[in-house]
């Protein structure tokens, strides 16, 4: 079948909605085919979080609030939004008794926004939306309501096939239907990918909380698990999430645990009002493709990644796919050595530096008591470096807490007894976890 389309794009997230600009501002005949009726309607989790001003996989982003712009310095994409934020300054992590391994110091920090935030929760929602207006405007053909079923190398074109029987033929296809996704397992590149077990989440939103320093992703360590809770786009409002990889737990039972009777942090809660929307997501956890590309079908964003690349990594690795491919594309090169710039610069900014992380156990809470816990958050003597990158905060832990074990040794005997067993009994506990999920092949 001869090409119809110069790219087909499956899926109108943050990746692919970029990647359809993108090629649409290069010229392309591009289709975007997305399963959702209203596009840029948010139902699956996600905080909306912008990383700025400190490199997600190398790339820098800033919000430029007086001009209305998001803007990537490095990469050279620009997109309009005048839609409400909040700032996020970096992590704390909270353990039970309240004590807290901060990130950056959020009092001196929200003194100068501009220049010291992190990070933005902004309306992905109007992100979305901003980003689908201006691949219409470029000519990009959308298909929304369109669930697509599998994919097929035919002659010189890769065919999509959808679940209403309508079929779109492309010199390419960029895959970006998200995590889990149905391309991936079709190509069969699942059955090469690591499985670490499924993890349910839900989040609700709240309007107005007690807790001393909101404006910062914050993880909370209770008796029951650990929640998190990060702020929304609007003033004033937060997203509370709760998460599991356990059968026997119930994510919203946990989070009404959480809200409602967690020692310390429920008394965060007494004065919030509970807003309607929530949302849930069901993660398989899968290692990241090494090599995104087969049969003419180039993965970008969280279709091939372990979860989470971010609406950054996602909407930069998008706009890479796009440019490469029209590049391609107008020097005749329609196979892999006309991509192969992207695969060079995946290798080089994702999968390189974080691919072949292991996915770590969060089953600490199981082993350590609150008191442990409280404990051993009391000993870092400095505030870490400011940070809103998660990989950077597990560097820094391993980094203070080696350095520290001769003196838990020395001052708590039975704690550092329960931290061999937490390591001790990591792959037990990695085997348990991979037993009670589901493998998606
Ligand atoms: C609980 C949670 C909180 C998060 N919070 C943040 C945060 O605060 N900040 C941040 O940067 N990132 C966050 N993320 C991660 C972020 O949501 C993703 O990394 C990002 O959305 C990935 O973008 P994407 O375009 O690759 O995929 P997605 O956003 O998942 O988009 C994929 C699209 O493909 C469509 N699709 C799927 N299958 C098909 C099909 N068969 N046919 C047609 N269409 C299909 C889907 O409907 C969807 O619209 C969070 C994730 C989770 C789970």
């Amino acid at each position: 079948m001869a090409p119809t389309y110069d790219v087909v794009i499956v899926g109108a997230g943050p990746g692919g909605l970029m990647a359809a600009r993108t090629a649409g501002a290069a010229g392309l005949r591009v289709a975007l085919l997305e399963r959702k009726k209203d596009i840029p309607k948010i139902h699956r989790s996600c905080g909306g979080v912008l990383n700025l001003n400190e490199p997600t996989y190398d790339q820098i982003v800033t919000l430029d609030e007086d001009n209305h712009l998001i803007q990537c310095t490095t990469m050279g994409w620009t997109i309009h939004y005048d839609g409400p934020f909040q700032n996020v300054y970096g992590f704390h992590i909270y353990s039970p008794g309240g004590r807290r391994l901060e990130f950056g110091n959020f009092a001196e920090l929200r003194k100068n926004p501009k220049q010291n935030r992190m990070g933005a929760s902004i309306s992905k929602e109007q992100l979305l939306r901003q980003l689908l207006t201006e691949a219409e405007n470029h000519g990009v053909a959308v298909f929304p309501n369109t669930n697509v079923c599998s994919v097929k190398k035919e002659g010189t074109a890769v065919v999509v096939e959808c679940e209403n029987g309508e079929e779109y033929a492309g010199a390419f296809v960029i895959a970006a239907d998200g995590i889990n996704s149905r391309l991936a397992r079709v190509l069969k590149f699942n059955k090469e990918r690591e499985f670490y077990g499924t993890s349910r989440d839900t989040s609700l939103t709240i309007q107005g909380t007690d807790c001393p320093d909101p404006d910062g992703f914050l993880f909370m360590i209770t008796p029951r698990g650990i929640f998190s809770m990060i702020p929304l786009a609007e003033a004033g409002c937060y997203h509370i999430y709760a998460s599991t990889m356990r059968r026997d737990e119930k994510p919203p039972e946990l989070l009404r645990y959480f809200v409602t009777e967690a020692p310390t942090f429920s008394a965060w809660y007494r004065n919030s009002t509970i807003l309607k929307h929530r949302t849930a997501c069901v993660v398989s956890l899968m290692s990241p493709i090494e090599h995104p590309f087969r049969d003419n079908v180039l993965f970008i964003g969280d279709a091939c990644w372990r979860r989470e690349i971010s609406n950054v990594g996602a909407m930069c690795s998008g706009y890479k796919a796009a440019t490469v491919i029209a590049d391609a594309l107008n020097r005749g090169k329609t196979d892999e050595e006309g991509i192969r710039e992207y695969l060079e610069w995946y290798a080089k900014h994702y999968y390189g530096p974080f691919g072949k992380r292991k996915q770590g156990g969060r089953d600490f809470t199981q082993y350590l008591t609150p008191d442990d816990i409280d404990y051993l958050a009391s000993l870092p003597e400095e505030k870490f470096p400011q940070t809103l990158d998660i990989f950077k905060v597990v560097n820094h832990i391993g980094k203070v807490y080696g350095e520290l074990m001769t003196r838990i040794y020395e001052e708590r005997p039975d704690t550092m007894e329960r931290m061999i067993q937490v390591r001790e009994n990591m792959e037990e506990d990695m085997k348990k976890r991979i037993s009670w999920g589901f493998k998606i092949v």
